[in-house]
């Protein structure tokens, strides 16, 4: 699905990402933790094609292709999928309208049949149910005035509706209560079979225990310096960053 060969990238003349690699294989999940500003938010950015994310080195394969000669529409009618940190406010237009027009144009990049307004609705309607959002949000400006934990269940709203093949969450947990902290692993959870992969970026444990990861990874100083199963979550929530040295101790 994905293969990382020695990233090395930079925004604002600030390299952040010094020699990344990580694979990932249809159908698997995988979580990244690790201290604040080791370049994780900036990982999923160089992934999704973001304006001012520098790629210096190395390359990344997206489905056996080279991601950086794909523009971002391409990437994301290929299936790829970042649910932003700071997701963006897009006043006048409505949810509805916007997921469509998404929505829409995926399926004629894949050459499938267009949704018309009825059929996706109803789609819409069910995905709205799913992640428990009013319907009334489907005719709000998109992210206007959404709370936190709305943001959040909308753009899981946003993934089961485009159906992509990877998935990449931002601290998908953060500010969230515990109620759409489930939403969000139901989500994931729901979506989860052989041929979907997943990228979740986290801070906390707190998300893993909902969405059980096949791997978990240490992003440290712009590199993966560790890789475990599930419970290295666990030891980083008991011993923090310390093993990674001097200046991660105290830091969880
Ligand atoms: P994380 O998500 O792991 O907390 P980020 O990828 O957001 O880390 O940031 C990595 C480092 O890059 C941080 O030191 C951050 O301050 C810096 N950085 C991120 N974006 C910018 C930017 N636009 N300009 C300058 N520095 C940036
Ligand atoms: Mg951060
Ligand atoms: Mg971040």
């Amino acid at each position: 699905m994905l293969k990382i060969n020695n990233l090395h990238a930079k925004v604002e003349d600030k390299v952040i990402l010094k020699g990344l690699n990580l694979e990932i294989k249809p159908g698997e999940v995988h979580a990244i933790m690790g201290p604040n500003g080791a370049g994780k938010s900036t990982l999923g950015y160089v992934l999704s094609g973001r304006e001012g994310y520098e790629v210096q080195e190395g390359d990344v394969s997206f489905k056996g292709e080279d991601l950086f000669e794909m523009d971002i529409e391409e990437r994301a009618s290929k299936g790829l999928f970042l649910a932003f940190q700071y997701p963006v406010e897009i006043p006048g237009v409505s949810n509805m309208e916007f997921m469509k027009e998404s929505v829409n144009a995926t399926r004629e990049q894949r050459g499938e049949e267009l949704l018309s307004a009825t059929e996706f609705l109803k789609k819409a309607k069910e995905a709205c149910k799913q992640v428990q959002l009013p319907l009334d949000f489907l005719k709000r400006g998109v992210n206007e005035g959404f709370s936190g934990g709305e943001k959040k269940r909308n753009e899981i709203m946003q993934m089961i509706l485009l159906q992509p093949s990877l998935c990449i969450l931002d601290e998908s947990d953060s500010g969230l209560d515990v109620d759409a902290l489930q939403v969000v692993a139901n989500g994931v959870n729901s979506q989860r079979d052989s041929a979907r992969s997943f990228i979740i970026i986290t801070h906390y444990q707190r998300l893993l225990d909902y969405i059980k990861p096949d791997f978990v990874h240490i992003l440290a100083d712009g590199k993966i310096v560790k890789t475990g199963d599930a419970s290295l979550a666990h030891e980083i929530e008991k011993e923090g960053y310390a093993f990674l040295g001097k200046e991660y101790e105290g830091v969880s």
